[in-house]
């Protein structure tokens, strides 16, 4: 049983999108164990969101003791937000102090799971594949791309904790903690454990400057993704330039990140460092 991404506005019943494995399981029934605090039950018994913000439901296996949570962002109608944001208010959240909050161990800010030096995830968050969200916008600017005949795959999605523990120690091996700290990350902080980030193409330094890098760089706003390590930027993301990591925000707030020129941390105001 598994629970796939999920949008809400206020006011919206939540229908949770869930799976099961395998697929045609003949029982495919569960109920709610725990609803957060922004969700409230109606007489029907469905779950609403009742303001904005983010929060948990936990539902579980009518028969068996499968558990399974996930967490949901609720966002105002986009009337509401309009309102809010007309005047200049919206401009200077990357210069207010950002809103940090932790539900289970994940950190957000302003909204925004967030994983670098300073931010990790637990051992167990596991979201087992890319974020369909992550995958079908890969998959439209794959399209788009074709018809540029630039060809972009992905060469790596998704990484459990165990897989980046292996990687890293490996790393720490042939080179060592602190050069193996410039370009892969500890286990726990890697983006690639949230489900948001992949490598396209090349996993390698010669990939910079290729028609498919620059086409990238140039082009993965507009389906919602961002270079995440770009040039120049090694002091305040952590990472050498990775010009084929990119990482999944969504549209909307790619193209507002692209726009400001800002690596993710500049544009949150928070900082990549480990504390040892
Ligand atoms: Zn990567």
């Amino acid at each position: 049983m598994n629970i796939r991404d999920l949008k809400a506005e206020t006011g919206d019943t939540i229908k949770l999108n869930v799976t099961y494995e395998p697929e045609n399981a003949t029982l495919k029934e569960y109920e709610y164990t725990k609803i957060g605090d922004i969700f409230m039950k109606d007489n029907k018994g469905n779950i609403i969101a009742k303001k904005d913000g983010i929060s948990k439901i936990t539902i579980k296996h009518k028969t068996q003791k499968l558990i399974k949570s996930i967490v949901i962002k609720v966002d105002a109608k986009k009337k509401e937000e309009v309102k809010e944001n007309n005047d200049v208010k919206e401009e200077n959240t990357s210069n207010n102090e950002p809103e940090i909050k932790n539900i289970d161990g994940l950190t957000y800010v302003n909204g925004i799971l967030i994983v670098n030096k300073t931010y990790s995830l637990p051992k167990d968050y596991d979201p087992g594949s890319l974020s369909v969200d992550a995958k079908n916008a890969f998959d439209e600017m794959q399209n788009a791309a074709k018809n540029d005949n630039i060809k972009l795959w992905i060469a790596s999605g998704y990484r459990s904790y165990s897989l980046q523990t292996n990687l890293y120690n490996s790393y720490v091996l042939k080179d060592g903690k602190t050069k193996a700290d410039t370009y892969s990350a500890r286990p726990g902080h890697s983006e690639h454990q949230t489900g948001f980030a992949m490598d396209l193409n090349i996993i390698d330094s010669s990939f910079e400057g290729t028609p498919e890098a620059i086409w990238i760089e140039k082009n993965c706003y507009k389906y919602g993704f961002i270079i995440r390590y770009p040039k120049g930027k090694e002091e305040i993301t952590g990472y050498k330039y990775e010009p084929w990591h990119v990482r999944y925000l969504g549209k909307e707030l790619a193209e507002k990140v692209y726009n400001t020129g800002k690596t993710l941390e500049e544009y949150l105001n928070i900082t990549s460092k480990y504390s040892e």
